[in-house]
């Protein structure tokens, strides 16, 4: 099975993808936890390139590019072996995160974006895909009170240099990809505690593959 987490900032992504890991393995369920962009050593050299380098913006269609190159090698060095070897892969973003970061926000358009993932998913579409959903300014303040109890200053983050019309004009676009998948993508609001939404997504999880 292979399980991907989408969302804008500060939703509750990665605490989430651990909490499902440690559930699965409760369930004696091998899984494999990665993240994108990145999850291979190559692709992650392309996320530091990408992301360290923001203030040189490389512009939408170029990070598209990019993170689809990052992508395939991550499909074909971690994803498909994991998978073939009967390991479930739950993914920190996967590729609805180019549509909607590069894509729909960016202005890339769906000619481009729809060409790079059939290249880079060669197939792999992820079985399920958990749409976490939340306004903005909430998530905007549970990223400021989170650096605020770890001491860290919010340097090179996406809330500093992004407005929050951006913001949701983000979420609208993951919004616009879970309509419009409803077959593979589950969309869950993430403002509620984390133990309530850790058990909502188990809930989905179960429910969509009950065996
Ligand atoms: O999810 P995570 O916080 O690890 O994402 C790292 C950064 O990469 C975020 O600032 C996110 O906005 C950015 N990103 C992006 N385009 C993507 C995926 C992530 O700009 N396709």
């Amino acid at each position: 099975r292979f399980i991907t987490f989408e969302g804008g900032e500060g939703v509750g992504k990665s605490t989430q993808v651990k909490r499902l890991l440690a559930r699965l393995e409760s369930r004696s369920i091998t899984a494999v936890r990665t993240r994108e962009p990145g999850g291979t050593p190559r692709a992650e050299a392309i996320r530091s390139f990408i992301l360290q380098g923001r203030s040189e913006s490389w512009g939408a269609g170029a990070e598209a590019i990019l993170f689809a190159a990052a992508r395939l090698d991550h499909v074909k060095e971690l994803v498909e072996p994991s998978l073939a070897a009967g390991k479930w892969v739950i993914s920190d973003r996967f590729h609805d995160s180019t549509r909607a970061y590069q894509g729909l926000t960016g202005g890339v358009d769906d000619t481009l974006i729809s060409a790079l993932e059939t290249l880079a998913l060669d197939d792999h579409t992820p079985d399920m895909t958990v749409v976490l959903d939340m306004d903005p300014e909430i998530a905007f303040q549970r990223v400021e009170q989170r650096a605020l109890e770890d001491g860290l200053v919010l340097t090179g983050d996406r809330f500093e240099k992004e407005d929050i019309a951006w913001h949701k004009r983000l979420r609208d676009g993951f919004l616009e990809i879970a309509r419009a998948n409803p077959e593979r993508c589950v969309l869950i609001s993430a403002d509620q505690e984390v133990d309530s939404l850790e058990v909502a997504i188990w809930n989905a999880v179960q429910a969509r593959f009950p065996e």
